[in-house]
């Protein structure tokens, strides 16, 4: 169990826990730093810094994954200590709800087509107020029983190649980093296994490094030990930080760790600290942990 967990989701996505429910169970887990790290969007993030007021010893990072995509592939970036309460960058995040809101309707519509259909009240249901997402349609499929399980529904319909996807606004890397970094954010790479298999990983990470980015996550969720070596090696060979995370959902599945259930060592965390109280970002966490 790591002391830190830099990645995880609520109800705001595509999360089964609340946010108090969810710094309280990385609390009980014995995680100390901790960063909510929803889906294009930040309204989670007031209750989650009300529930971390209840622990003298708990540092709050305030954060967002964003999504982006590449031709052929999706790359997640990962905001931390951003200015959450900027105004042009929440009128962005709102502008991207309402494309994901539009975007998912097609889904549905395509699944009506394919002879599965799913209500799309239902799918609003799972998504509660929070970000709409594919996770959310997968739990409609599997409640009308079409599929079995969230991981079924995306293997035959909703992965990026299934016959329900549908993509969303897209924004390149480069622009979700320059939008990050214009909260004053720290951006790192999400899980980089699923870019393995383009192949060209190096040469993206090169282009990363050239917008902005400054992490990369190497312990997260079910990496191997030697994937973590892989990964390590190439953070270290373009000079980011290893960091990571569980990208905990509480969705099931066999991938799934609680949150806090990573090898993530601390130096990296302090380095992210570090750089964060350097550029005067510290602030806008709530740090109480033990030093
Ligand atoms: P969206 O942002 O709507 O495109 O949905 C992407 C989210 O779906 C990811 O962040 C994951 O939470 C989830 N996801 C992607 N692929 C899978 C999969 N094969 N099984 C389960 N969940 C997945
Ligand atoms: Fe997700
Ligand atoms: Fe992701
Ligand atoms: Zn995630």
């Amino acid at each position: 169990m790591s002391l830190a967990d830099l990645h995880c989701h609520s109800t705001f996505s595509d999360g089964r826990l609340t946010p108090t429910e969810l710094v309280d169970l990385a609390y009980r887990n014995g995680v100390r730093i901790f960063a909510l790290t929803d889906h294009d969007i930040v309204d989670g993030l007031p209750e989650a810094f009300e529930t971390a007021a209840r622990y003298d010893d708990f540092t709050l990072i305030p954060g967002i994954e964003m999504s982006t995509d590449v031709p052929g592939n999706e790359v997640h970036i990962l905001g931390h200590f951003i200015d959450w309460h900027d105004d042009a960058f929440l009128g962005r995040l709102r502008r991207l709800q309402e494309s994901r809101v539009g975007r998912a309707r097609l889904m549905v519509e395509r699944l009506v087509e394919l002879g599965k259909p799913v209500a799309w009240e239902r799918v609003q249901s799972f998504a509660g107020d929070g970000a709409v997402g594919r996770p959310h349609i997968a739990l409609a499929l599997v409640e009308a029983g079409h599929v079995s399980s969230v991981n079924e529904a995306f293997n035959l319909y909703l992965s990026r190649t299934g016959p329900a996807y549908v993509q969303r606004d897209r924004l390149t890397p480069e622009e979700v980093i320059g939008l990050l970094l214009g909260v004053g954010g720290i951006a790192t790479l999400a899980h980089p296994r699923e870019l393995l298999a383009a192949g060209n990983l190096e040469s993206l990470l090169e282009q990363l490094k050239g917008a902005g980015l400054t992490g990369m996550e190497v312990y997260y969720q079910d990496y191997l030990p030697d994937e973590i070596e892989t990964f390590r090696g190439m953070a270290e060979r373009h000079g980011f930080i290893p960091l990571g995370g569980s990208d905990y959902h509480g969705l099931g599945g066999p991938q799934q760790r609680e949150p806090g259930n990573i090898p993530l060592p601390m130096e990296p965390v302090e380095q992210l600290l570090e750089l964060a109280r350097e550029r005067g970002a510290l602030e806008r966490a709530r740090v109480a942990h033990a030093r």
